[in-house]
């Protein structure tokens, strides 16, 4: 059990600063996804946490106590790499017991620990096997058990599905999901699969090159992303985004967008310039009343659902409506954008305009 606080925490590699400030708190028993593309300092910000590399500056709390500088076997945290990086010449148990008869447990206490972790595994009926018939399945039981034996504080676990097919993988997940769910051990995952990240997590870091971009529940992030990155790679399609030229003032509550006004859900911070209009796909309905225009260029049969692309006068953005709806390509229709869900960013800087701390959560459908 721990709660994990980052403060701070920059890690430079020679003159490459590969994860610059960043500040964030896991909460104890959370399932906490870090989450951005290839390269974004994810794996090094949860090596950080592991004791496995050193910040070059800011701190580390694990359950208060200021452990940045301590290695990893003074962390008392489990690191579940790759997980089928077993012994090979050792079977099912002794893969298992290995780490606790190494730190001199008496051989009776590991062997119970052992059936008592199987048992929650569901591998008890496997111990004397040797690890090299097993399944992929099988074998990421064992690992995760070898992690779950020492009852570490925490769980760290840098992409641990990415080499299974997606249909292994997502029965994975859920098993992963469930095993949590029963122990309720701080968990800190690492995957660039957006999907994985909503499905699986309680809490979400989004990070791009180095920076945490936002942090919070999968639910807040998709409704009310922080910025045009988060707003982008978060979301199958993602979010539209729609150019316009305004000026917003301070606690204003609407837009002109191309001369049509749009109320938004929240006060907006105030600007001027380039503007970013950002909307989900599923909040766009033709609707031949609607003031906003936009031509039908293309339509994606999805089985219950349709993709439709419209070019507007702003740019070019996707709806998610239901495959009954007709559509005819080269046709032009209103389009109803849902005033609750708008987002508008800040063009130059990404950011969005509002603060979102404060917003309620969507209900979708
Ligand atoms: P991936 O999913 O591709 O592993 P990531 O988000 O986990 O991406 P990191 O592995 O944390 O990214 O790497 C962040 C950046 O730091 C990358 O540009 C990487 O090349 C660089 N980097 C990581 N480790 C080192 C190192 N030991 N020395 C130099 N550069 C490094």
């Amino acid at each position: 059990m721990a709660q994990i606080r980052i403060e701070n925490v920059r890690k430079d590699f020679g003159s490459f600063n590969a994860v610059k400030s960043s500040t964030f708190t896991i909460e104890d028993g959370e399932f906490f996804m870090l989450l951005g593309p290839s390269g974004c300092g994810k794996t090094t910000t949860l090596r950080m946490m592991a004791g496995l590399e050193l910040p070059t500056s800011g701190e580390i709390y694990i359950d208060g106590e200021e452990v940045g500088q301590k290695p990893a076997s003074q962390r008392d945290i489990a690191f579940v790499f790759q997980m089928f990086a077993l012994y090979p010449h050792m079977n099912v148990g002794r893969n298992m017991s290995y780490p606790l008869l190494s730190q001199g447990m008496p051989k009776a206490e590991a062997k119970r620990r052992v059936l008592e972790v199987a048992k929650i595994l569901g591998i008890e009926g496997m111990l004397d096997r040797p690890v090299g018939g097993l399944s992929g399945g099988d074998r990421q039981r064992v690992a995760l058990g070898r992690a779950i034996v020492r009852e570490p504080k925490a769980f760290f676990m840098d992409e641990p599905l990415g080499a299974l097919d997606a249909e292994f993988r997502e029965h994975m997940a859920e098993e992963l999901r469930a095993l949590h769910d029963r122990m309720g051990a701080t968990t800190v995952y690492v995957t660039h699969d957006q999907l994985e990240a909503m499905q699986m997590g309680d809490k979400i870091v989004v990070m791009n090159h180095g920076v945490v971009e936002q942090f919070g529940a999968p639910q807040q992030i998709y409704d009310w992303p922080a910025t045009k990155f988060v707003a982008q790679f978060i979301g199958s399609p993602p979010m539209n985004f729609l150019d316009f030229n305004g000026i917003v003032g301070k606690g204003a509550t609407e837009i002109n967008l191309g001369g049509v006004r749009l109320a938004i859900p929240q006060q907006l911070d105030g600007a001027s310039g380039d503007l970013t209009l950002g909307i989900r796909p599923e909040h766009v309905r033709p609707s031949d009343a609607a003031p906003y225009r936009g031509e039908i260029v293309a339509s994606e049969y999805l089985g219950t659902t349709q993709i439709v692309t419209f070019d507007t006068a702003h740019g070019r953005i996707k709806a998610r409506i239901p495959s009954h709806h007709k559509v005819v390509v080269g046709d032009t229709t209103g389009l109803e954008l849902d005033a609750r869900t708008l987002t508008v960013f800040d063009a130059s800087t990404g950011r969005a305009l509002s603060s979102i701390a404060n917003r309620e959560v969507l209900h979708h459908g």
